[in-house]
């Protein structure tokens, strides 16, 4: 956890813990022009979920994703865009954590398929601040 926290902070990402975030709301990303990435997390997390749901909200800030947050999109193409940015940092997630836990080496094969390789050159992008 400390060291999820130090790879959002050591970006200029906000983090922030509360208990008043909306019931199935676990956690959220976003940015604006104006001032730092904010990442906000629900406090009642505990253990595993809590590692993933904050790996998986960075995934969307280190994958340039506007917001974490369904938003109802109105065309098939945005529902299909929101599908894939979720599955995105879940995979995100899943690879960063498993570097985590070895330690994070820049040049280890990341599990699974070929196409976790663009998620795997944005963690070699934030392993300097291993
Ligand atoms: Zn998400």
């Amino acid at each position: 956890m400390r060291r999820l926290y130090e790879l959002a902070r050591g970006r200029g990402v906000l983090v922030y813990w509360t208990e008043r975030l909306p019931s199935g709301l676990d956690g959220m990303y976003f940015r604006t022009d104006k001032w730092w990435p904010v990442i906000v997390l629900s406090s009642a997390m505990r253990g595993r979920l809590r590692s993933h749901v904050f790996a998986h909200v960075l995934g969307h800030y280190v994958l340039q994703h506007k917001v974490s947050v369904f938003a109802s999109p109105a065309t098939e193409t945005g529902r299909r865009a929101i599908i894939q940015a979720e599955a995105q940092a879940d995979r995100f997630a899943r690879l960063l954590l498993h570097l985590i836990h070895r330690g994070i080496k820049g040049r280890e094969k990341p599990p699974g398929d070929p196409a976790t390789q663009r998620g795997f050159h944005v963690l070699e992008d934030v392993a300097p601040f291993s």
